[in-house]
């Protein structure tokens, strides 16, 4: 026994990943036969050692730009059913081969809908592969057991709806309304009493449990009543914040008919 492990023995020790890409790891192989297949011509080459030295410069050229240019190629490939569960079983024989037992791995199932594909239609399709991967790595003597983070990209939300100036016009201003209103709502509420009990019983436990809070205060004697009394006094009517609420929100009901007339 070594101090320090071999190549083999670290591949065969079993391993837990929580962090990969679905869309990072395709065999340069498996890129140029889908590219094949679905037509996709934006490779620099056909060969598969090339594309192999491709993908490995990318990694070493210290640019991140270059290095993420190349997931467009292999999210380019990934268009179709097919592709998507060709690669996503190749992931899970490939980790498996690598020793590891639990992965965790991620895609923006919204990458693979150029081709009109629906987003279940591409969740299906990768869990299909990894199903299907797992399955083969296990005829092949290695468990692995995969899981799926899926994620979504702000930057693609309604990016073919022209999510223009008054519609954000439109969300600024329901946004105002309903935290006018809301907090008209809650003035409301409090003026009837709601929060008396609690205010009361957090004024006693503050007195009761802070040194030197009660010395001199009037208020560490009060009772409920005169908590009551005193609250009673102070309170404001909500018709100004319900009214206020209510103009916003008629505004942003105008801004959005306007947004549906021009969209
Ligand atoms: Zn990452």
């Amino acid at each position: 026994m070594h101090d320090v492990p071999t190549l083999d023995q670290i591949r065969r020790a079993p391993k837990v990943l929580l962090h990969d890409h679905l869309d990072g790891g395709v065999r340069p192989r498996t890129v140029l036969e889908l590219a094949e297949q679905t037509g996709y011509d934006a490779l620099p080459t056909s060969d598969v050692d090339e594309t192999e030295k491709w993908f490995a410069a990318a990694c070493e050229a210290g640019s991140l730009e270059e290095y993420l240019e190349r997931f467009v190629h292999t999210v380019g490939v990934m268009q179709t059913p097919d592709a998507i569960s060709r690669v996503a079983a190749e992931c899970a024989e490939d980790l498996a081969a690598d020793g590891v037992v639990y992965a965790e791995v991620r895609y923006a199932p919204e990458l693979s809908t150029q081709r009109g594909l629906s987003l279940d239609e591409v969740v299906e399709a990768m869990l299909d592969g990894f199903r299907r991967g797992a399955a083969e790595a296990e005829r092949a003597g290695h468990r692995i057991r995969v899981g799926v983070l899926l994620c979504a990209m702000v930057i693609f939300i309604n990016r073919d709806q022209g999510y223009g100036l008054l519609r954000q016009l439109c969300d600024g201003c329901f946004v105002a309304a309903v935290l006018l209103l809301g907090a008209g709502v809650l003035r409301y509420v409090a003026n009837q009493g709601a929060f008396d009990v609690l205010g009361y019983g957090l004024q006693s436990v503050f007195h009761l449990h802070v040194p030197g809070a009660s010395i001199g205060n009037a208020r560490d004697q009060e009772t409920m009543e005169t908590y009551r009394a005193r609250k009673a006094k102070k309170r404001k009517s909500p018709a100004g914040m319900l009214f206020a609420g209510l103009v916003w929100l008629a505004l942003s009901t105008v801004l959005l008919i306007l947004f549906e007339v021009s969209a």
